[in-house]
This record gives structure tokens, sequence and C-alpha cells, in this order.
């Protein structure tokens, strides 16, 4: 009998309408990003706190540029890690050996307290161990499926959910782990996840079948990427039909056309992490200094009830993903399952404790990081929707959504740009009202769904077979020129501030990410033709 998915029998169970497989890795994927976005949470904060509070006592200066090395060269070592998976690992053992080497870091990092030569150590396995991951596991995502087609993207919808779940939890647990009850136990604790995550990936491997094992080979490249067989723009013949010398010239071309959107797609992706990434930046300045955070009367007991609804509420839904892989995996892979549960148990008792004293203490403020977990709270909850939309009839085409994305992500600018307009020129604090980024967030979050994991997909599916690992690391380089471009451009703040307004500031961020999409839109057909059937 023909398999619907790739991969072995178990993989054809489905969990959501999706291979079961799919939700190894959403498992393991999210506690590879619990650690990154744990680490990310508390890179700062570690350096710049003082001796007396176990910190390193750096200036911010000296802090935010380590910082910026970290989170750069996350994204550059991926190009390497993709290409050693496509020549030689294999991507499953490389995902195994990036988890590995990641642990080991983190259990260097826990052991700063002997030597800063540990911290370093652990930075430097850190940035290692994701080059081998990262690239690698959303190959295999991309491999569960046979066609090419809007399935996929779906699939990496939820995945992306596995991604922003981790990031929650990350930030969430490594966060108030770190600060409150000691930055090794911190850095530590990401480090016992990403064990178990390791774990339960390699006793669950065999649900892949032979998918991710060795690279595949580059043969039937057009065969096994185009639609029934047939090449759109390529002479408009049946591939079929052609001589052996017209099928290698036909491949040629459509393999070079493929990688060119690529390309472009890569390329349009960088304005929208640079205007995004100033979440952490600009967004979060502007949090912290710029809006009416205090909470008066009942707005203390309000604040924490809404905090623990929105803790428990993405907690709940995870779990629930949990116990349906558990349904259909728990009887051929019990020891993944068991190493996987182990994790949230624990998860769950750290949740219970952090909510118990958050609730105890007294509040007289929303923290001005709370912002930023909005986004993945929102990620967590319209991924499933939007993996439904793409799955229906309203599936526009990559271009348009990357088109929409743009565009989402320039209102939400907007709603800053507006809420700032009040700001008296060069004010270095305000009192704006908190909707104006919940706002943003919510319009970040809704275009990043329309490009990020829209993106993996199309570099899963355009790529030529024997260089997805290579293509996902130049994807996530992406990532790296836009962080550099998106630190120096979110410090002209104060300059802009200063010279015409916040509103202006935050204009900018309005204007290009809206024209960058709208020139997407406009180029969709071209596109969609270059990338010959592939939809
Ligand atoms: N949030 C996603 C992740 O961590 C995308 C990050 C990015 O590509 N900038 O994987």
């Amino acid at each position: 009998m023909e398999f619907k998915f790739g991969g072995s029998e178990i993989n054809q169970r489905t969990v959501l309408g999706h291979p079961s497989g799919l939700f190894v890795l959403f498992f393991t994927e999210m506690w590879e990003r619990f650690s990154y976005y744990g680490m990310r949470a508390l890179l700062v904060l570690f350096l710049t706190s003082s001796i007396m509070d176990e910190g390193w006592a750096w200036d911010r200066q000296e802090a935010l540029i380590l910082y910026g090395w970290y989170i750069g060269l996350v994204y550059v070592t991926p190009i390497f890690g993709g290409l050693i998976a496509d020549k030689l690992l294999g991507y499953r053992n490389a995902v195994v050996w990036g988890a590995l080497v990641m642990t080991l870091g983190h259990a260097s990092m826990a052991l700063e307290g002997f030597t800063d030569m540990f911290f370093y150590l652990g930075l430097l396995l850190l940035i290692i161990g994701n080059g081998l991951f990262k690239p690698n596991i959303s190959s295999i995502v991309g491999q569960l499926y046979k066609t090419e087609d809007k399935e996929k993207d779906a699939g990496y919808t939820i995945f992306y959910m596995g991604i922003n779940a981790g990031a929650f939890l990350g930030i969430l647990l490594c966060g108030y782990i770190g600060e409150n009850i000691g930055w090794h136990w911190g850095f530590g604790l990401a480090g016992i996840f990403m064990f178990f995550g390791m774990l339960q990936f390699y006793y669950a491997q065999k649900i892949f079948g032979d998918i991710g094992l060795k690279p595949t080979k580059e043969i039937d490249y057009v065969d096994q990427k185009t639609i029934k067989g047939e090449v759109q723009d390529a002479g408009g013949k049946k591939f079929k039909d052609e001589s052996p010398e017209k099928k290698t010239e036909i491949s040629a071309k459509v393999k070079g056309d493929r990688i060119l959107v690529i390309s472009v797609f890569a390329f349009f992706t960088i304005f929208f992490w640079w205007a995004f990434e100033q979440a952490g930046g600009s967004m979060t300045i502007f949090a912290a200094d710029y809006t009416d955070r205090v909470l008066v009367g009942d707005g203390a007991l309000t604040f924490k009830v809404i905090n623990s609804i929105i803790t428990i509420v993405p907690l709940l839904v995870i779990t629930y993903v949990l116990f349906m892989l558990f349904k259909q995996t728990f009887s051929t892979y019990a020891k993944s399952n068991l190493f996987l549960g182990t994790s949230f148990v624990l998860v769950w008792g750290i949740v219970i404790f952090i909510l118990y004293r958050e609730f105890m203490a007294e509040a007289s403020e929303v923290p001005a990081s709370w912002f930023s977990v909005l986004n993945s709270l929102f990620i967590i909850l319209f991924a499933p929707i939007f993996s439904k939309i793409w799955e229906s009839k309203l599936n526009p085409s990559g271009p348009v959504k990357f088109g929409i994305g743009l565009i989402l992500l320039g209102i939400g600018f907007g709603a800053l740009a507006y809420g700032a307009s009040g700001i008296p020129q060069g004010a270095q604090v305000a009192s704006v009202s908190m909707l104006w980024l919940v706002l943003a967030y919510f319009f970040h979050t809704i275009g990043e769904l329309c490009v990020s994991p829209v993106g993996l997909s199309y570099v899963s599916k355009l790529s030529p077979p024997k260089l997805v690992g290579l293509m996902f690391g130049i994807w996530f380089m992406a990532n790296f020129l836009a962080g550099i471009l998106g630190g120096y451009t979110g410090g002209y703040i104060d300059y802009i501030s200063e010279n015409y307004s916040m509103a202006v500031f935050f204009l900018i961020f309005t204007s290009i990410p809206i024209l960058m999409g709208l020139i997407m839109i406009g180029i969709n057909k071209f596109l969609v033709k270059k990338m010959h059937g592939i939809r």
C-alpha cells in the first residue's frame, strides 16, 4: 500500500490531520527554542547584574555587544551545519549531535561560578550546536510530506507553534528561575530540557523511516518536485518525453530559477526581521519608559489573573497536543514518550510554583519585558487557525502571503506611531496606554505567521534535495543581517525623537515594510512563474 506521508507506518497515524512524526519534531524543536530564548532572556541581565547579585557587573554597552555576537553567530553557523548534514552526517544525526552539543553548552554555563571560561565555552557550544540543529530539523519537517503542496505550509505552521511554545516557556521559566533563584539554575534548567528533548527525538526517530538518514539523490529532482511530472514554463512539454540531455538542461534551469526565488524570499525577510526584532530593542525601551504600566486599585489583581490565564492556557494547549501524540505513538515509542512526559511534569511543577509566588507577591507595575511574551502567546493561539486557512481554498500564493505579512507588520508599527503621536519632541518619559503595544504585537505576530513558517515551507519545497540543509542555512543567515541592521537603526530612537518625534521613528518601521510588501505582491506573478509548478 502506498503511504500518504513519508516515513514509517506509525508516521501515517495523524495528529490534528498531520503525520505524528511532525509532533516528534514539534517537541524536539520546542526544547531547543526553550534553550535559545531562555538564554536570550538571561544573558544581558546576568552580565549586567552586580557582583552582590552574583552577576558580572558589566556595563550595558559591553553586555549588549556580547549579546549581539551571540544572537548573530547563532544564525551564521546554520550554513555550516546545513552543509555538513547535506554532505556528511544526514539530517537526523546532525539534530542529535546538535542537541548534545547544546546540552554540554548549558552544563558548561551552569558551572560559570568556577571560572569565566566555562561561561564562554558554554556560549560557543550553544552557537555550534544550534548550527547543527536548527537548519536540519527544519528540513526534516518538509520531508514528511510527499507533495509540495499547501499541506506542507500548514505543517510548517504547526511546527512554528512548537518553536513559540519553546520560546514562551523558555522566557518564562529560565527568566524567572535565573533572576529569582540563581543564574546557574537558569542556565542549567535549559540544559536538562535540551537533554530530555534529545533523548525524546533519539528514541522516536524510527518513525521517520529513512527520511533524514542520508542526503537525497539529485537525479529525479524535477520529477520529484513537479506536480504530475510536468515542468511548467520550461518549454511547456511533458518532462517525461524529453531526451536525457534535454532533461538535464531543463533541470538545471528549473533549479536555478527556484534558488533565485529562495534568494528573493530571503532578501525580503531581512526587512521583516529588521523591523520585527525591534521587539527586544526600541519597543522594549518604549515599553519601559513611555508606557503607563502602573497598576492602581484592582489593577494588580486583574493583572495577576490575566497573567495566570495567559500562562496556563497555552500550556494546556501544548499538553493537549502531547496527549494526542502519546495516543498515536506510545505503544511503539514508549521510551521517547516517557522522556517527554517527564519534562512536562517538571514544567507544570515549575509553572505552578512561579504562578503561586507571583500571586503572593505585591504587584505595582506590569514589567516592561512582559509584552514580548505576547508574541509567543499569539502564535500559539493563532497558528492552528492559520494552518487551517493555508489548507483551505483561501490559501494565497507564497509571495502574496509574504506581502500581506510585511504589510501587517507595518500596520503594527502604525499603531505604535499613532500611540506615540502625543509624546512631545525629545521627551525622555511618557505614559502612553499599553493598548498600543498589545495591538502592535498582535499585528506583528499575525504578520509573522504569514512570513516565517511560509518561508520555511518554501525553502523546503524549492531547494534541490541535495542542498536543503545549506539552503536553510542561507535562509537563517538573513536573520543575522537583519539583527545587525535592526540594532543599528533602533539605536537612532533618541536622535530621531529629539529631532523629529517618537512617532516619526515608528513611521520608518511602518512605511518600509508596507512598501516592501507591496513590491512583493507586485512581483507575485514573476515569482510564481520562476517556481515552476511549486505552489
Ligand atoms: N521565532 C522563530 C524562531 O525562533 C523565527 C526567528 C527568526 O527566524 N528570526 O525560529
